[in-house]
């Protein structure tokens, strides 16, 4: 995925949060450690949000259903392996992916995916960009920036690196993996 359209799916994930009146008017908003409340974006914008049991092999699908979708989530992963899916999923139907049948995303797809490498094929390139949705919506830009500054300023010193990706995840609400991941994509590693 080329710089410009990543900017472009950063915007349409700040887009869908204010649209949803999620998008928190600061870094310590999310001082609660909540996260982004993505299940609220979800109600908001209509869709049905299911739990399955789909075994481990399945983390979450996505189903258009005429004008409307439905977007399910494994009940054996944790939450904030949850709240990843969720985001992924909202990231095909925001962008307006389109495959034959619906979208199921297995715990490969992510891990083989979620680095932005090169891949031939055209739903490749969809699922990089439901992971960069995801990564958006769920650590905007700005907020994360703002946060990490706040951390770095109280006076966290280099070597205290692996502490504050820790932090962070834990405010934001997702994994450590995907943190450091979108860390290294936003060049904030100092
Ligand atoms: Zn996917």
């Amino acid at each position: 995925m080329n710089k410009k359209r990543q900017k472009q799916i950063e915007e349409i994930a700040t887009t869908t949060l204010q649209k949803c009146g999620c998008y928190p008017m600061d870094a310590s908003e999310l001082d609660k450690n909540s996260g982004i409340d993505i299940k609220k974006v979800i109600s908001t914008l209509g869709i049905e949000l299911m739990v399955y049991d789909f075994g481990e092999n399945v983390s979450g699908v996505l189903i258009r259903d005429g004008e409307g979708a439905k977007i399910g989530y494994a009940s054996h992963n944790g939450p904030r392996r949850q709240r990843f899916t969720i985001a992924h999923e909202l990231g095909h139907y925001i962008l307006g992916h389109q495959r034959q049948g619906i979208f199921v995303d297995t715990p490969e797809k992510y891990f083989t995916l979620f680095r932005d490498h090169v891949s031939s094929t055209g739903e490749d390139s969809q699922e990089r960009e439901a992971n960069a949705f995801a990564a958006s919506i769920l650590m905007p830009r700005n907020l994360l920036i703002e946060a990490a500054t706040k951390i770095y300023q109280s006076g966290i010193t280099r070597n205290e690196e692996f502490d504050i990706v820790e932090e962070l995840a834990e405010k934001f609400q997702v994994s450590k993996l995907a943190m450091s991941i979108r860390f290294t994509n936003l060049d904030l590693i100092w």
